[in-house]
């Protein structure tokens, strides 16, 4: 019996049950033994009555039938039977002969008790009459002793028939189970009424709460009592509401660690404490290829991040750091595992960092440190050589130290050189530079400066050829700044074509765009150089253009200036047929719309 509304049932029916049992029994059980009680006094008296009038007054036991057969006596009593026995237990007189005119014998333990002297009652005792009949009688014997000898002498037996007392009480106790069935069944339907009212608000309060562990948060159950089911009820609507916000609140952190993570630069990746992967975020797969993060466990990623460190969950260190190097990227790992109060480890972090532009920086730093000592080394050794001699004697033949001298001026020029666009390139880098811009006719720059190379280029039988477009093509720019570019650029192209060459410019408008082209025919730039080119004292080839005396920063330092103006400057070239340079400026009509261009070069 699993339902408390059942117990309450079978407990409720029980109590009634046990209740009318025993009350009922104490009525009969009473009105019986008060029926007996009645007919003990009767029969006593009865008794009373046959001593006295018929043992008394006739004296002599053959007289004493006289006194029964008197008409008062017999008939007095009604179904009373009285009877006289003699100390035997025969009967000697009696109000109920047969019709023969014999007396009737009787066997009883009331009178066997009587002949020893003892009065003796008994009731609802069951004794067959002449045909069989069972009858159910009550009896009083009585002993009346010789008054000289004390001797029992008579007996006095009187019964009367208690069938009709009996079957009453039967009858009384057959309608009491009666009462006490219809009212166990009227508790049972009562009880199974009452214990749903006190179960069902329980029984919809289990449901809910099975919902609400299930994860349904929208839980509210109506009140419709004041007493403790009502405020049991209302208790589980609070519960309710407070682990829904409880959860929402929880929820809410749980994205914000989420965010937070997914839109972190650096890599996090974290394990419980069986090594098992509970969290990556995108970048960790980024940095290091899903294949080596999704399903796999703390043991495996720290033999691929930590190959000789000899980690594993069960030994996880507390914190370690080491660079590792995948494919072209640089990365940095730490590793830091936490522990309870008990000291048991209860997760473990690995933060993944890229640092391959801070190594490259890094690199580039180094390399241009190395760059600019070698270029200066040069002229320096040149000039330290030149003046030796001049002091070793050279001096005083004047047009040997005027060369030397002439030399040693030149070397000192292309320092100055060297240093004047290092300070360029350094005050563009800490965007110290400030520009002019204003609205500058692109044209009028280009003229100027194919002015400035004619001469050279002439000589060298080049060709610089501009294809002017019909308008003024107007850009926003420093006009000294974008002239220093395009001299860079048609110096390179005078400079790396052979003789004989053409330089072509030429200018393209678009909605976001205004490109300048410069393309020589020239010796052209070998594909893998070209994405160098515009990195500082990159030069293809080393010999050539020191002779033509150009350092490799020309082009970084046009980079800068074009990026400066929110533009840029790009290259193509085939080697052995010519290149193509490109600068690209916003279109000034749509330079708020730049952010979202599409072109590309
Ligand atoms: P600087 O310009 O500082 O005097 P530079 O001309 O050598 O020296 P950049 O202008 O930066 O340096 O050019 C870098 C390198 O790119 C050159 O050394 C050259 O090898 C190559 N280069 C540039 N323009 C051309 C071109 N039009 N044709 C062939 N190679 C070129
Ligand atoms: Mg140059």
């Amino acid at each position: 019996m699993k339902s408390i509304r059942w117990k309450l049932v079978i407990i409720y029916v029980a109590m009634i049950f046990i209740v009318l049992i025993l009350a009922g029994t104490f009525i009969i059980l009473s009105y019986r033994s008060q029926q007996e009680n009645k007919a003990e006094r009767d029969l006593k008296q009865y008794a009373a009555t046959i001593r006295e009038n018929i043992i008394g007054e006739y004296e002599e036991p053959g007289l004493f039938q006289t006194g029964f057969d008197s008409p008062t006596f017999g008939i007095s009593k009604g179904e009373f039977q009285g009877n006289i026995l003699d100390a035997e237990g025969t009967t000697i007189a009696s109000n109920s002969t047969g019709g023969d005119g014999i007396f009737p014998k009787y066997q009883s333990t009331a009178i066997i008790s009587a002949q020893h002297g003892e009065e003796c009652f008994i009731a609802g005792r069951k004794h067959p009459d002449a045909n069989d009949i069972f009858t159910i009688w009550m009896e009083y014997a009585v002993p009346v002793r010789n008054s000289i000898s004390s001797e029992v002498e008579y007996i006095i037996y009187v019964r009367v028939n208690a069938d009709s007392i009996y079957s009453s009480i039967s009858e009384t106790t057959n309608t009491f189970i009666l009462a006490i069935l219809i009212a166990l069944v009227l508790t049972g339907i009562l009880g199974v009424v009452f214990s749903g009212t006190l179960t069902g608000p329980i029984s919809i309060l289990s449901s809910k709460a099975r919902e609400l562990a299930a994860g349904n948060l929208d839980q509210e159950i109506p009140v419709s009592s004041k007493d403790e089911i009502g405020q049991l009820t209302e208790s589980f609507n609070y519960m309710a509401s407070e682990l829904k916000k409880t959860i929402s609140e929880m929820e809410s952190e749980k994205n914000k660690t989420e965010i937070v993570l997914y839109n972190m630069t650096d890599g996090v990746l974290a394990y419980d404490s069986g090594g098992k992967l509970t969290h990556a975020n995108q970048v960790s797969e980024e940095l290091l290829g899903a294949e080596n993060v999704t399903g796999k466990t703390f043991d495996e990623i720290a033999s691929l991040l930590f190959p000789s460190a000899g980690l594993s969950v069960s030994n996880p260190g507390s914190f370690r750091e080491s660079t590792l190097t995948i494919g072209e990227k640089y990365i940095s790992v730490s590793l830091t595992s936490h522990k309870n109060a008990a000291g048991v480890l209860e997760g473990i972090v690995i933060v993944l960092q890229d640092i391959t532009k801070h190594k490259k920086l890094d690199d580039m730093r180094k390399e241009f440190v190395a760059n600019v000592s070698h270029e200066m080394r040069t002229p320096l050794t040149n000039i330290k050589s030149y003046a030796e001699t001049l002091m070793d004697g050279a001096i005083d033949d004047k047009n040997v130290a005027m060369d030397f001298l002439g030399v040693i001026a030149g070397e000192v020029d292309r320092m100055t050189h060297i240093v004047k666009d290092l300070l360029e390139l350094s005050s563009l880098d800490n965007k110290q530079l400030v520009l002019d811009i204003r609205p500058t006719n692109i044209c009028d720059i280009i003229r100027e400066t194919i002015k400035q190379h004619m001469l050279i280029a002439k000589k060298q039988n080049k060709d610089i050829y501009f294809e002017e477009p019909g308008d003024n093509v107007m850009i926003n720019a420093d006009r000294q700044r974008i002239s220093q570019v395009l001299t860079n650029i048609i110096n390179n192209s005078v400079k790396y074509s052979y003789d004989g060459a053409t330089i072509e410019i030429w200018i393209e408008q678009s909605l976001y765009y205004i490109r300048v082209f410069v393309r020589d025919n020239g010796m052209g730039i070998p594909k893998d150089d070209l994405r160098n080119i515009f990195e500082r004292f990159y030069r293809v080839d080393k010999a050539r253009s020191r002779a033509l005396g150009g350092t490799g920063l020309g082009l970084a330092i046009a980079k800068e200036i074009m990026e400066a103006h929110g533009g840029g400057i790009s290259a193509v070239s085939e080697f052995g047929k010519g290149t193509t340079m490109i600068l690209r400026f916003p279109n000034k009509t749509e330079v708020k719309n730049l952010n979202d261009e599409s072109e590309d070069f």
